[in-house]
């Protein structure tokens, strides 16, 4: 009699992956019924560069996605000491105080060039992570700005599975990042303050056109003349920009996030855009684009990691770098060289 083979190894795999899907479920579950702890736990999971995590986390992410897409998702950009991390405070206590449930999320990968992080570094919004309406979660602490920001989306996805119908996206203002954070939010605004010169507040890069609302903070005490004149001269600029796409007239207006002042102002905004954009169909259409969008990126970073990770391109890549240095082969003739050897063609 021929010898049962030993499946030992193989039914404990089985096993094993049928308690991981059991906790799959459960942590589903924990995350629509509104668990924080869940939804912790569901955002390391989907952060987690573990191959057998990730497997894991597009689990997950099959059954969060039907029940996402509630909230308004708002980004949040200015340069450090700008003071977003003060208006997120403000903005997100009068968002719970009118009975909303609110997340803030964050998109810093500024770790990626090893200098730390520019957002994750001082205790911020103390009273707000206090708050049980409120959901403040840090940044993902490293990777590059493609992959913080794929998981950045998912923890969006998350939250909004989790009731909460406010998330707000703050990131740093120094970079590319913005463009992403624009390209997973519905409304954005640029948090500037009155004299700090356009090119550092990113305001000459590119950064204010993406903006539906430009908030001069810090407008209280003796800076609030000034403050009124940063916010023509921002209302001006802003005309000179094309039109949006989403119909949307950009505005510029004054805050203060120590004193609360326009505050519910700035949110009022929000909501006169949204019942616009919700009324042209821009909100369903922009959301879709953006899927779209991200689908492109996704494919494109991984197509890049797997080429660089091609055996045959890692070893002429330093050849073809040297040539390329001593001016003997073009770039581009170069880039055709190792993609054809990624193809095996
Ligand atoms: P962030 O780096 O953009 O997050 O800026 P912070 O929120 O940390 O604020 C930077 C500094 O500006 C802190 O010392 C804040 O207390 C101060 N600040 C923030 N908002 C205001 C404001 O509305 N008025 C005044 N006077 N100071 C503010």
């Amino acid at each position: 009699m021929a010898e049962r083979p030993d499946n030992t190894a193989a039914i404990s795999k089985i096993r094993a992956s049928r308690a991981q899907y059991a906790d799959i479920d459960a942590l589903a579950a924990g995350v629509l019924s509104g668990n924080r702890l869940s939804l912790s736990q569901s955002i390391t999971l989907v952060e987690s560069q573990q191959i057998q995590h990730q497997e894991e986390a597009a689990a997950l992410m099959r059954l969060i996605l039907p029940h996402a897409g509630g909230s308004l998702r708002i980004g949040i950009s200015g340069v450090p000491g700008a003071g977003k991390s003060t208006f997120i405070e403000a903005l997100g206590s009068y968002l719970t105080g009118n009975g909303k449930k609110v997340a803030v999320l964050a998109v810093d990968p500024s770790s990626e060039t090893g200098k730390g992080s520019i957002l994750g570094d001082k205790t911020r919004m103390v009273n707000l992570s206090a708050d049980p309406n409120a959901f403040v979660r840090p940044s993902p602490s490293s990777g590059t700005l493609g992959g913080v920001a794929r998981k950045t989306r998912e923890a969006i996805f998350l939250c909004e599975a989790a009731g909460f119908n406010a998330v707000l996206i703050e990131t740093v203002g120094v970079g590319q990042s913005e463009t992403a954070v624009h390209s997973m939010t519905d409304f954005f605004i640029l948090i500037a303050l009155a004299g700090a010169g356009d090119e550092l507040q990113g305001i000459k890069r590119g950064i204010m056109e993406l903006a539906d609302l430009v908030l001069i903070n810090k407008a209280d005490g003796e800076n609030i003349p000034r403050a009124k004149s940063a916010r023509q001269d921002a209302s001006r600029a802003l005309h000179f920009f094309p039109a949006l796409p989403s119909g949307w007239t950009p505005q510029a207006a004054l805050c203060s996030s120590i004193d609360r002042t326009g505050i519910s102002e700035a949110w009022g905004t929000v909501i006169q855009f949204e019942s616009q954009v919700r009324a042209s169909g821009w909100f369903d259409e922009n959301r879709k684009r953006q899927l779209k969008w991200w689908l492109k990126e996704s494919i494109s970073a991984e197509l890049i990691h797997l080429l660089f990770n091609d055996s045959n391109v890692k070893n002429t890549l330093i050849q073809v770098e040297e040539k390329v240095k001593k001016m003997e082969i073009s770039v581009s003739e170069a880039a055709g060289l190792l993609i054809r050897l990624f193809r095996g063609k």
